[in-house]
């Protein structure tokens, strides 16, 4: 299809939850309910309050047609009076509020001078006041990806929603734990010229928010919402596509449904749309007007100058910088990738740093040899520490070990704990062979296996040396005394 013939139009909305040690305007804990039962369980109908221009939201009046009972589960561990509403928000959390602004500089906006927290109506239950506080922090980025320049039009700090737990004909129930978490939302605007390169762009500004090393990893912690429209349709925004394979397929649906109402009706409605299992989706609301934010007058305005400075100090390298580096370091695209990903990038750094190992080496061992013993043998990795892989590489740098025992010796250590590394080596006769021993079995192998070709033989002098000569050794050596015989 040319999209630029049927006038597509996509903006991506990406929520992503700040992992910061605190919420955002209060001090409970960011982590999810631990117990079983609630602690206290609260009962509301809900009410469209008018926005500031006098207007009732009409996404609100619909809304208050379906009167329902809302049912909040509380925990004490991570919800206070304030989640619930019963007391005025404190000081926007300031971890929060550099992290997204670190995001935002990252995404070449340009900063408000002053951030004002704005109270944004939102009707269907999940924040018990009727509203999410959200300030707006950044706007008029732009972003590289592989089609050019795309416009970043908003980076916005939010505090999260509670979670649905249960929805009834007449009751709806949320669990509060979630709400108030931070969330930065980045908003695009011009720039994305297919349904692929939409994908591209969410993967690259989720990579850009996690190059940050605060944002939250783990299931519901990323929300994107996209806005679509095509010449002689109208705007309709799909909520809460839940994978970035999916945004692809909802967009040329989409595409397809403007296309024939277009031709059947002659228009489009704007909708809000709920996302079905197969891409396709359904009319969840009409799409809010103007009249839902206003200000929240519980909180003061925050000047970001210091803060900026403070920010624009402590820049991290972008992912995309990151991968850059290490290719030039020696490792392909992929091995980057996976290293800034894994958990073992910092140390990946220091190790590259203090020892004279190949980066790609060790690269290997923290991505594959990890992911192998984990997933086929099921070690216990995480029983690894840091110092134990100081000393493994030490050993390897002085030539006491070769990388070929790298993955015996980490697999006896995380599952004996206690046992140094050292003792591992010795207990698994794991020190490296001497070249007279080496000779010897080479020899005792060419002599046994006198027609065989070379791989072969290289291959038996291998299984018997196993992980306590470098295979290049092996090879060399075996090359040479075949030169010798023939
Ligand atoms: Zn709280």
């Amino acid at each position: 299809m040319d999209y630029k013939k049927v006038g597509l139009r996509v903006g991506l909305e990406i929520h992503h939850e700040l992992d910061t040690k605190e919420k955002l305007f209060c001090s409970c804990p960011t982590l999810l309910k631990t117990k079983e039962k609630p602690d206290l369980i609260l009962e509301r109908f809900q009410r469209p309050v008018a926005g500031e221009t006098g207007e009732i939201d009409i996404a609100a009046i619909e809304q208050m047609k379906k009167r329902v009972k809302i049912i909040y589960e509380v925990y004490d561990d991570c919800d206070c009076l304030i989640d619930t509403d019963e007391e005025p928000p404190h000081e926007p959390n300031n971890e929060a509020i550099k992290v997204a602004l670190t995001i935002a500089t990252l995404f070449n906006c340009k900063i408000v001078d002053e951030i004002h927290v704005m109270r944004k109506t939102i009707i269907d239950g999940s924040l018990p006041s009727g509203f999410q506080r959200t300030m707006l922090l950044g706007t008029n980025g732009w972003m590289d990806t592989n089609q050019g320049k795309v416009e970043i039009e908003a980076v916005s700090l939010e505090e999260d929603s509670a979670r649905l737990i249960n929805k009834e004909k007449n009751s709806v129930t949320f669990r509060l734990d979630r709400l108030g978490i931070p969330e930065v939302e980045v908003g695009t605007g011009k720039g994305i010229v297919s349904p692929d390169h939409a994908k591209e762009v969410a993967l690259k500004i989720g990579n850009i928010i996690r190059s940050t090393g605060k944002a939250k990893i783990r299931e519901g912690s990323v929300r994107q919402d996209v806005n679509i429209s095509i010449k002689g349709g109208d705007r309709v925004e799909v909520k809460h596509v839940p994978s970035l394979s999916l945004i692809p397929i909802v967009i040329e649906k989409e595409i397809e449904r403007q296309l024939s109402l277009i031709k059947s009706r002659g228009k489009v409605t704007r909708d809000v749309r709920k996302i079905l299992e197969d891409g396709s989706t359904e009319f969840l609301r009409p799409l809010p007007g103007s009249a839902r934010m206003y200000p929240e007058t519980d909180v003061i305005p925050i000047k970001t100058s210091e803060l900026l400075k403070e920010v624009k100090k402590r820049l991290p390298e972008t992912w995309d910088r990151k991968i850059q580096r290490y290719n030039k370091l020696g490792l392909s695209n992929e091995l980057g990738k996976q290293i800034v990903k894994s958990d073992y990038v910092d140390l990946f750094e220091t190790t590259v740093k203090k020892t004279k190992i190949k980066p790609n080496i060790i690269a290997n061992v923290f991505v594959n040899t990890l992911k192998n013993l984990k997933k086929r043998e099921k070690i216990p990795v995480e029983n690894l520490k840091d110092n134990d892989f100081e000393e493994l590489f030490e050993f390897l740098v002085n030539g006491k070990i070769v990388k070929e025992s790298i993955p015996d010796i980490l697999s006896y250590k995380a599952k004996n704990p206690n046992m140094k590394i050292i003792e591992i080596v010795k207990k698994l006769g794991l020190e490296t062979m001497a070249k007279e021993e080496l000779l010897k079995i080479v020899k005792d192998v060419l002599r046994k296996n006198k027609d065989q070709p070379i791989n072969k033989t290289i291959g038996i002098v291998m299984r018997r040396v196993r992980g306590k000569a470098r295979s290049e050794d092996v090879v060399k050596m075996v090359k040479k005394e075949v030169e010798k015989i023939y």
